[in-house]
């Protein structure tokens, strides 16, 4: 699956979402919604977070920002 992003492929899992903290190699994923560890065999698999969010690095958010962007956008579509 994943989203082309000029012309790069971004794959929409934890490692790759702004409210995830990888923490090393073989550890998986600190997860800011959820408060909880996602193991590295589920944080690599792509399965439809509807809180997935991508980095936008020039906006330097911190993850209590992005969470509250994506809460505000979630509510929006309700
Ligand atoms: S919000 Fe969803 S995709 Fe992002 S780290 Fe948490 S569980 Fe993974």
């Amino acid at each position: 699956m994943g989203v082309e992003l000029k012309g790069v492929i971004i794959l929409q899992n934890c490692f790759q979402c702004a409210l995830g903290k990888p923490l090393g190699e073989g550890k998986g994923v600190y997860c800011h919604k959820f408060g909880r560890l996602i193991p590295p065999e589920d944080a690599g698999k792509e399965w439809g977070c509807n809180y997935f969010t991508e980095h936008i690095p020039e906006e330097g958010f911190t993850s209590l920002q992005y969470l509250l962007l994506k809460e505000n956008e979630i509510a929006s579509k309700k």
